[in-house]
């Protein structure tokens, strides 16, 4: 290539000569523009986040992570206290982990698997624990990934969350905790896979194993698919605890049967009056899954398997009112940041509970009920004079609920 004609100081990077920049940094075999050191320097920060020492100076005490599920969670005792341990039991490998000498012996991570009806507390669970947690946390939906189809490596999106979540810190995410929501989303149609191969559920599947045993899964920083012209982030998964979560809608069935089966057989363990009827998710085991359509050997990457109770109308009455941010101390501080004091009837509060069981929504309807009855009071709320208070009685719920279209949009829901 024939010389420039002049030789003029240029920019190393994009060439440009020193009259069109305003300033050209000399280094020792180049130089620099202003606006490509600017570039380089937004590209440093975006791939090296600050770095944080995240070293852990507290685990928290199983005990101490239930005490804080229990301000926000009503019930589930046993899955409160499967989840504590399991966190407990994750934050003591990870400084293992970091303290051992090679030869030590290795403590294998306890994944989770919560199965309950939906609405009653998994997510909520989920995102409690995130806030006590000094370790990245991210909820990933599973049916996301069903979506996008069997092919390529789209499993690998569960965690580009976590990578937002540990603000593209590698080392940091590497220790985090995943919640996928609603894996039952992604079984296999059928018990017998050669007959009823639903491919995209088990694919899924398939491509899920490597993430949950411990690999390095490249993953695309912006989430989607590879591109191939898009830098990948190398990530390691042999720390990360996944908790999964799912309502098995129908698997009481499938659990039923087993255990009648078991009564009947030789060996049963429990005699028909044991059982109870209402709430049978409280002995899943491992092969009900199974008969679900989640493949085997995802199933035995889960080695904790536990379940919430359906919500009764004693726990949802709890619910309104004990969690730390129940619904009626919420409305209590919305009307007091107006000088009102709002008071409910305990009768109001029961009209609120019958509703929602007799339409059967679970706690996710308690919301809708309440903001029935709340919407016109609160739209008049700062005409009411300062320091007054204002008691929702019985009649007043009724009324509001048989107004409002409540009663149309709950039956739609
Ligand atoms: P899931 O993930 O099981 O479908 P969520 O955790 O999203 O259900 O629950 C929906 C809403 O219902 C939560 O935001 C919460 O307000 C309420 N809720 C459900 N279960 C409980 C519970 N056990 N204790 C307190 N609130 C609950």
């Amino acid at each position: 290539m024939p010389k420039k004609p002049t030789d003029e100081k240029r920019c190393s990077f994009c060439g440009r000569p020193e009259s069109q920049v305003r300033m050209l940094i000399t280094g020792a075999t180049g130089y620099i523009c202003d606006s490509c050191a600017q570039k380089a320097s937004e590209m440093v920060q975006e791939y090296i986040p600050a770095h944080k020492p995240h070293t852990i100076t507290h685990i928290p005490t199983p005990a101490e992570i239930k005490a804080h599920l229990d301000q926000y969670v009503i019930g589930q005792e046993d899955a409160k206290r499967a989840l504590s341990v399991a966190v407990y039991n994750h934050y003591k490998r990870l400084k293992h982990s970091a303290d051992r000498a090679a030869e030590d012996v290795e403590i294998e991570k306890t994944n989770i698997i919560v199965v309950g009806e939906t609405g009653t507390g998994k997510t909520l669970m989920a995102r409690t624990i995130a806030r006590i947690l000094d370790v990245p946390f991210c909820i990933a939906d599973a049916t996301t990934l069903t979506e996008a189809g069997y092919v390529g490596d789209d499993v690998e999106n569960v965690l580009v969350r976590l990578l937002q979540a540990a603000n593209y810190d590698v080392e940091y995410a590497q220790r985090g905790i995943v919640f996928i929501d609603e894996i039952d989303k992604i079984a296999r149609k059928g018990d017998n896979p050669s007959i009823t191969r639903d491919v995209s559920g088990e694919g899924v599947q398939q491509a899920m194993l490597k993430l949950l045993e411990g690999a390095v899964v490249n993953v695309p920083p912006q989430g989607g698919r590879k591109h191939p012209e898009q830098p990948m982030i190398q990530v390691d998964t042999r720390n990360i605890l996944f908790i999964a979560g799912g309502a098995f809608d129908g698997i009481e069935r499938t659990i039923a049967s087993r255990l009648k089966a078991n009564i009947i057989g030789y060996n049963g363990t429990k005699t028909r009056e044991e059982i109870d009827r209402h709430n049978m998710l409280k002995y899943i085991l491992p092969m009900d899954l199974k008969h679900f359509g989640l493949i085997p050997e995802l199933v035995g990457r889960f080695p904790m398997l536990t379940y919430l109770n359906p919500l009764d109308a004693d726990a949802l009455r709890r619910i309104l009112t004990e969690p730390k941010n129940a619904l009626v101390k919420q409305y209590e501080a919305l009307f007091a940041m107006d000088g009102i004091t709002l008071r409910f009837q305990p009768e109001a509060l029961d009209v609120v509970v019958n509703t929602a069981v007799e339409y059967r929504l679970g706690a996710r309807g308690l919301r809708s009920i309440m903001e029935g009855i709340m919407t016109d009071y609160m739209f008049d709320l700062p005409n009411m004079k300062k320091g007054s208070t204002l008691t929702i009685t019985e009649e007043m719920a009724q009324t509001k609920i048989s107004q409002s279209n409540i009663n149309n949009t709950l039956k739609n829901q």
